[in-house]
């Protein structure tokens, strides 16, 4: 894929997001460059809806500008840097505030997978909190240390929890980083709904989460869901034809 072909796309992302009701007003997604891993890409502060390819700014692995553009960025890109510079294998990261995980970031219940959607999330969604290294905040990601110190709670898992604050998912490409973005607050939903009727809920048992693992959230099953995706959220016209 050529670097504007992936720019049209983490824009498409963002609508896909957006659409979804994964972000808001605030959140966003980027991608590693895979031309100079060293590098990702990432829109400039703005609503993910309204993201337009020449958005797209590119960052450092410490969050500082590496293209000279003095647009205003993100002030959560260390969420980003931090877990790039920590994971090679991870080329596409997207931060949420989605309200459907939060009560999980709060209590002492975990969250974990119970639909089948869900389970590229994996069994074990750890939980970072802010305070624990770094006390009293305003809870935002403002720096590379806090991206870090969150990185190394993630650490292998594709999605952390943020105390308070929402979700941080890591994956491989973006069709991966967005299936997990998007069926984690569906599962949080339903996982919440059972739980109001009272009694046990089932999770996913661990050979279940490896049998639907096996051949990763990719393949082409994630090209059908790529172009359903940007057609509900109005940016087909960013992705490639599909063959
Ligand atoms: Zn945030």
């Amino acid at each position: 894929m050529t670097t504007d072909a992936l720019i049209r796309e983490i824009a498409a992302a963002n609508r896909i997001l957006a659409h979804f009701g994964v972000v808001d007003a605030f959140g966003h997604i980027s991608h590693r460059d895979p031309t100079n891993p060293k590098r990702f890409f990432l829109s400039r502060s703005k609503s993910p809806e309204l993201v337009e390819p020449e958005d797209i700014m590119v960052f450092n692995l410490d969050g500082s500008v590496a293209d000279g553009r003095l647009d205003k960025p993100y002030l959560e890109r260390f969420i980003h840097a931090g877990i790039f510079e920590a994971n090679p294998e991870i080329m596409s990261v997207v931060h949420s505030h989605a309200l459907e995980v939060l009560p999980f970031s709060i209590s002492t219940v975990p969250l974990v997978p119970v639909i089948h959607t869900a389970s590229h999330c994996g069994g074990h969604i750890p939980v970072w909190d802010i305070a624990d290294n770094f006390g009293d905040t305003g809870l935002l990601v403002t720096n590379l240390e806090q991206g870090r110190d969150l990185a190394r709670t993630l650490a292998k898992s594709r999605v952390a929890l943020m105390r308070g604050h929402g979700f941080a998912a890591a994956g491989r490409n973006i069709g991966e980083v967005l299936k997990v973005s998007i069926y984690l607050p569906q599962n949080a939903r339903v996982m919440m709904d059972a739980m109001r009727l009272g009694g046990g809920v089932k999770a996913l048992s661990a050979r279940e989460i490896e049998i639907r693992d096996e051949g990763g959230p990719g393949g082409r099953e994630l090209d059908r869901a790529m172009e359903y995706w940007a057609a509900k959220a109005g940016a087909s016209h960013l992705l490639p034809p599909r063959r």
